[in-house]
């Protein structure tokens, strides 16, 4: 598997990643950094979000999305990070993802999942 290097949006340290864009080493930076992309979004998009015309809905859409919001990413900040306008963000999650994607998902989060252990 290829792996990235990237800082951590949130506390700054640096990861290894599967994933070439990923910006969090954890889904607890995700969260944790949440407030203040969404502080960020209403202060650039304050009337930007809605000069957004609604655009094809790709696969790719539909999968992000998805996994954005696996990320716990509200559908403000998804919609912020995919330049699309809130109709295309409900749009694509009222989408199925395929199986295939849904398990590439599951597999992104999987080291960082807390262990259960029953
Ligand atoms: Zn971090």
């Amino acid at each position: 598997m290829r792996q990235f290097h990237g800082v951590c949006r949130g506390c700054g340290r640096e990861f290894i990643s599967a994933k070439k864009d990923q910006r969090y080493c954890s889904q607890e930076c995700v969260r944790r950094d949440t407030p203040r992309r969404m502080r960020e979004y209403r202060e650039t998009h304050k009337e930007g979000a809605e000069n957004l015309k609604p655009r094809e809905i790709t696969q790719t859409t539909v999968y992000l999305v998805h996994k954005y919001a696996a990320e716990g990413m509200p559908a403000g900040v998804i919609a912020q990070t995919l330049d699309r306008c809130m109709d295309d963000v409900g749009k694509a999650l009222a989408q199925p993802i395929t199986r295939g994607q849904a398990e590439a998902i599951r597999e992104y989060f999987v080291r960082y999942r807390p262990r259960k252990d029953k």
